[in-house]
């Protein structure tokens, strides 16, 4: 490519919506544009890398015998009316009506449709098992997009899809997909760890996510500094450790005066005691009823965990004008004369006097204790893990750590979820029919773009992997008008083209210094530099960027130059 001829759109400025290194980095680097909230083109360069990781991840695919197809980006309501999902995906699913009233959306994942397809195509456990994957755009209304390609509401995923005829050949599969998402992400040069997760709204049993490793990764990432536990904060478990209380220790229930203390810092410095004994209460709406959340002052509660005891497929803080409807006083919230069912952390089991809001404005309760003041539906494990709790493993005795990451892959085991609701049916060898079990498998292919660059920069641009950058080579010759420099420079790139290296040749009328500078922050690994002064010496220049290594080559050493490529890649 003769970047004369190229779109190279570079920035000195990346604009200020840009939080992450990345997005940032991606933007300056003339990659990506944004069009509209979440909504990005890819620019000639961006494309280039994003070919690189579509190309791995297919070809891995393709190894792992999965099959290419390709389903609408649009797709029909009632597909999802079979599934269920039409009602409960919430806003992320953009639906509309086309000019029949015909009620559509665009596809934020595609078991709906893959189901179908494979039910009316899948007849018999001779065809199976079937692993069926595409490369395709998707759509999610997201509520927050946000660091460029990585939160986007419009992104290319590749989804794999395996059905199979029982639990244990579907587990196999799920293996097969496992291990080929591990040498898609080490071929593309990332730093990752495969993690334990929540299904979420995909739904499903079991199911894993693959974490970039990165400071300023959305998802928190707790591994065991003991055994080779790692999981997603939303599922890490907490084991049970209370002990029986004695009720000869219960001190009489008191309301104190705490003028304007709503949070937990102020009313234990005001009442002098620490957040371990003060109580939260959390009023949640779910599918059904309010309910209230007990948790200690010093944890957070997990919706994920809390979602899944309940089993409901909606969970959310209540707002303000329900708490208002239910005679709930914010900032003062606690649990004695409530009405409604009320679950607590399994850490609250233990506690005695502790201290909750009083449901009065200006007032808290101490002496408060369960049973005696207030019931508890359940006890659960509803609180997030953190640094230094104890690994939920029954037997390891080691302690969690935590990590930052990017969650660049999910594979899931489904089961028969979609195939009983949609009524999908394959006949088994006794002629019987049976709901096909399925798996499925996702990458955000920007993601991993963008996640790539998270974790390979520096302070002049991207150190792209040699796997993913945009070019392999650039040839920088180092005047701008036509010379011997860019002659040879023309020599050079004529040869390594034809060796079949994807070259850029920059032979825009720009000074030597725009020239570097842009071949550092796009991420280019090699520069071939070609100036006056080492013409003059005989020699061309190779610098590695990911080194800042300088050799010297023999002007007319092409054979030399493209040896020590070969060696690089
Ligand atoms: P997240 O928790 O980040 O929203 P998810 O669990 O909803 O992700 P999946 O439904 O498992 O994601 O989707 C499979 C893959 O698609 C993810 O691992 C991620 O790489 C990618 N992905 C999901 N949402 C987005 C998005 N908004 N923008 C870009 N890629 C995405
Ligand atoms: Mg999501």
């Amino acid at each position: 490519m003769k970047l004369s001829n190229y779109l190279i759109a570079t920035l000195k400025e990346a604009p200020s919506d840009a939080e992450t290194k990345s997005h940032q980095l991606m933007v300056r680097a003339g990659m990506i544009r944004k069009i509209a909230a979440g909504v990005y083109n890819f620019l000639p360069t961006g494309l280039r890398v994003f070919r690189k990781v579509e190309n791995i991840i297919r070809d891995e695919m393709n190894k792992a015998g999965a099959i290419e197809v390709m389903m609408p980006f649009v797709t029909p309501a009632d597909l999802w009316e079979k599934s269920g999902r039409w009602d409960i995906y919430g806003k992320e699913l953009l639906r509309f009506k086309d000019r029949a009233d015909r009620d559509f959306c665009l596809g934020p994942t595609h078991e709906e449709v893959v189901t179908d397809m494979v039910d009316r195509e899948v007849k018999s456990y001779k065809n199976l098992p079937i692993t069926i994957y595409q490369i395709q755009p998707k759509f999610r209304d997201e509520i927050r997009p946000r660091f460029g390609v990585m939160r986007a509401r419009e992104f290319t995923m590749k989804d794999a899809y395996s059905f199979d005829v029982n639990e244990l050949e579907a587990e196999k599969s799920y293996i097969k997909m496992f291990n080929a998402y591990k040498r898609i992400f080490e071929r593309c040069g990332l730093t990752f760890k495969a993690v334990e997760a929540d299904s979420g709204n995909i739904g499903g049993s079991f199911s894993h996510e693959f974490m970039v490793l990165a400071e300023t990764g959305e998802d928190l990432v707790l591994s065991c500094n003991t055994c080779e536990f790692a999981a997603n904060v939303e599922t890490t478990g907490i084991k049970d450790v209370s002990i029986a209380r004695n009720d000869k220790d219960f001190e009489p229930l008191a309301e104190v005066s705490t003028p304007k203390m709503t949070s937990v810092e102020e009313v234990s410095s005001f009442m002098n005691v620490s957040s371990e004994d003060i109580v939260k209460t959390l009023f949640l709406e779910s599918d059904e009823e309010l309910i209230a959340v007990l948790v200690r002052g010093d944890h957070e509660l997990s919706l994920t965990k809390l979602k899944k005891f309940l089993g409901s497929d909606f969970l959310d803080l209540a707002d303000n004008k329900v708490l208002k409807e239910n005679n709930i006083v914010k900032g003062f919230c606690g649990p004695i004369g409530v009405n409604f069912k009320i679950y607590s952390d399994n850490s609250i089991k233990d506690l005695t006097n502790f201290i909750t809001g009083a449901n009065k404005d200006d007032y808290h309760c101490q002496g408060v204790n369960y049973d005696r003041d207030f019931l508890v539906e359940s006890f659960g494990d509803f609180r997030e893990a953190f640094d230094g709790d104890s690994c939920p493993i029954e037997g390891c005795t080691g302690s969690l750590e935590s990590t930052r990451g990017i969650e660049v892959g999910h594979v899931f085991k489904l089961g028969t979820k979609y195939s009983e609701s949609m009524n999908a049916k394959f006949t088994n060898q006794d002629g019987k029919e049976k709901n096909y079990y399925m798996g499925c498998y996702g990458i955000g292919v920007g993601r991993v773009v963008a996640a790539a660059v998270e974790q390979n920069n520096d302070e002049n641009g991207i150190k792209f992997p040699t796997a993913l950058a945009p070019f392999q080579v650039v040839i920088i010759p180092t005047e701008k008008t036509k010379g011997p420099a860019l002659s040879k420079a023309e020599e050079i790139y004529d040869y390594l083209t034809n060796s079949s290296f994807e070259v850029a040749l920059d032979d825009r009328q720009e000074s030597p210094g725009v020239k570097f500078k842009d071949s550092e922050l796009i991420g280019i690994p090699f520069q071939i530099r070609i100036g006056p002064k080492s013409l003059a010496k005989g020699v061309v220049e190779l610098k590695n960027r990911l080194t800042g290594d300088i050799l010297e080559f023999d002007q007319n050493d092409y054979d030399g130059i493209r040896e020590k490529l070969n060696e690089l890649f």
